[in-house]
């Protein structure tokens, strides 16, 4: 099970710790910079950062003497003093710095919070001064920079970053810093990264032969090599034995399709922004995919559907494309195509629970497969602002819908946040974050309760009293993408996969020439028997060989020489370091098929 949800983040004294730091660095710089233009100084997820425009690029130096500064700073125990300020005297306070003034004529017309993001209202204009240093800022901070623990501080790198994230405003340098409550969490902190540095799966996945980028190709477009493609077979595999059992059906959708559908879908008025161009063919614009969705709206409304077949659960390993900036994209985290693990559930509102623990129910298997000790989930719901801008204009619905999946997630006792104006255009969403076995949260997959796309596709289902009505549908994704799932589990295993998984399950190391033919017969069985296996017959030693199988991370070696070509047994190397020498061939082929046949996390 997974742990209670936490208090929310911005609600937490790490976050202001790291935000009343983030004022201390601002101060440290102006120290050594006075002429510096200051941006924004956000906390951010486990530490904070602060944007400058300098005279001079940073050096590590640099980083060094503003953490001394820093610590000096801290030990000051100034306390952070908050003023409430019209706008004409903040400007004032800010006359020499062009980036709070810009950040001030947002706060007064109520576009923008000084952080730059979208404010519904005009915000009141406050001040917080701590020691020497003035900023234009909400809070919340510790109470007096003593609070900060000077030994669980740490800057982390300098970084460019546009103004506002806009590639036509100047380019200031960011400098990242982490801050705790103990030196020990530090301690930690650091130790996960660099942990994270080695289970990478841009490096693993590199190293492990699973994928590659290509330029002809083009960004964000991943190859899959051949142990790529394995693992995503069996990834599908799972899917769909877990939902054949569960009741889906399966279908197959085009990978593009007229611009109709998508301006019916709402596609083209809220998401044209992650969506490619057209193309433009016989005078008609078509769109590659960015979700199949409306594609599965138009299989349920092929035909006149009655209660009794509802819930109706169509289900497709669908490949997408969104258009993401080139800057946003990251390995296979933030991809250009992508293979969803797609299905969506039309049921009527008396099983909507139902259905919904349903879902629930199949995250958690995943979870359990998986070893996914920690999970969240986190309930986004509308804004009223946004009605009929951001959101569909239907208050009673939202109000509606977002309490049958409270009740539903309650009932079903699923550990779940909420988070106010978050939702999909067409209905709240569920977040799932995830953490790997190494701390780090992943954003994987997301559950969707939708009550607009069914009426603008007209969808329909005779009742009980034979009369109409719209379904609503659930957008599910539990495995997320094969992009981001295998990213994870890289990182999650290190590339140390459980057996089911693994591309290559056993690797056979004939010790000599002499017995390679023997390691070639045995691979011939091993195959027959379903167990991904190859003989290494190449003319290296046969410790190169072990090593090369070991780098591979391949669960099982076998070793063969004379004893065992005699026996007819090999000598059993795991990848966990234990080992069983004279083992039948038999036994082995019965123990590895166990094995993978309960996908078993351990070998
Ligand atoms: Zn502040
Ligand atoms: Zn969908």
């Amino acid at each position: 099970m997974s742990d209670k949800p936490e208090e929310k983040y911005e609600q937490s004294e790490l976050y202001r710790i790291r935000h009343s730091a983030s004022h201390v660095m601002a101060q440290a710089v102006l120290e050594c910079f006075p002429e510096a233009k200051l941006g924004i100084g956000p906390a951010i997820e486990a530490g904070f950062y602060y944007d400058f425009q300098l005279p001079r690029s940073l050096t590590p130096e640099d980083l060094q003497d503003i953490e001394k500064r820093m610590r000096r700073i801290v030990a000051g125990r100034h306390a952070f003093e908050r003023s409430s300020v019209s706008a004409a005297e903040a400007r004032r306070t800010f006359k020499d710095q062009p980036f709070k003034l810009e950040l001030i004529d947002g706060l007064e017309k109520g576009g923008t919070d000084e952080d730059g993001n979208p404010l519904e209202a005009a915000g009141e204009i406050t001040l917080y001064k701590s020691d020497t240093f003035t900023d234009l800022c909400r809070g919340p901070h510790v109470e007096h920079t003593g609070k900060i623990n000077p030994s669980a501080l740490k800057l982390m790198s300098i970084a460019g970053a546009y103004w506002r994230g806009d590639e036509h405003k100047p380019m200031l340098q960011r400098i990242y810093g982490t801050a705790w409550r103990t030196p020990q969490e530090l301690k930690d902190h650091l130790a996960m990264l660099e942990e994270a540095k080695k289970r990478d799966h841009r490096k693993l996945g590199k190293e492990l032969e699973i994928f590659i980028f290509d330029e002809e190709v083009g960004p964000g477009l991943p190859l899959w090599m051949p142990n790529g493609g394995i693992m995503i077979e069996e990834l599908e595999r799972l899917a769909k034995e877990t939902e054949e059992k569960a009741g889906y059906d399966r279908v197959r959708t085009p990978n593009i399709s007229k611009e109709d559908l998508f301006l019916r879908s709402g596609h083209l008025p809220y998401y044209a922004e992650s969506m490619y161009p057209p193309m433009e063919l016989e005078g008609v614009k078509y769109y590659v995919k960015p979700m199949n969705c409306p594609m599965h709206h138009k299989i349920f409304g092929a035909r006149p559907r009655s209660y009794r077949e509802l819930p109706v659960r169509l289900a497709e390993y669908g490949t997408c494309y969104r258009y993401e900036k080139s800057g946003e994209l990251f390995g296979l985290m933030r991809v250009r195509s992508m293979q969803m693990n797609d299905a969506h559930i039309y049921t009527s509102e008396e099983l909507f629970e139902q259905e919904f623990m349903g879902v629930a129910a199949l995250y958690s298997k995943y979870f359990e497969l998986f070893g996914i000790q920690k999970y969240v989930m986190r309930l986004s719901l509308h804004g009223k602002a946004g009605l009929g801008k951001k959101y569909v204009n239907n208050e009673p619905l939202w109000i509606k819908t977002e309490e049958m999946v409270r009740h539903a997630m309650k009932n079903g006792g699923i550990p779940f946040v909420e988070a106010a104006d978050e939702a999909a255009f067409y209905g709240p969403k569920i977040d799932v974050q995830i953490w790997s076995a190494i701390g780090r949260e992943f954003s994987l997959a997301t559950n969707q309760v939708d009550f607009a796309q069914p009426a603008r596709f007209d969808l329909k289902f005779t009742d009980k009293n034979g009369g109409e009505e719209t379904p609503l549908c659930i957008h599910r994704a539990p495995l997320s993408t094969h992009e981001r799932m295998i990213g994870f589990l890289l990182e999650h295993y290190a590339g140390a996969f459980p057996v089911w998984l693994c591309p290559e399950q056993a690797r056979i190391v004939p010790i000599t020439d002499g017995h390679a033919e023997y390691a070639r017969t045995l691979e011939k069985r091993l195959r027959a028997e379903g167990i991904r296996a190859s003989a290494d017959t190449s003319a290296e030693r046969m410790n190169a060989k072990i090593r090369h199988a070991q780098l591979m991370k391949i669960p099982y070696m076998l070793v063969v020489g004379d004893q065992e070509v005699q026996a007819g047994t090999v000598s059993l190397r795991c990848r966990d370091g234990s080992r069983k020498d004279g083992m039948s061939t038999q036994e082995f082929i019965a123990q590895a098929k166990e094995n993978i046949s309960k996908r078993a996390a351990g070998l």
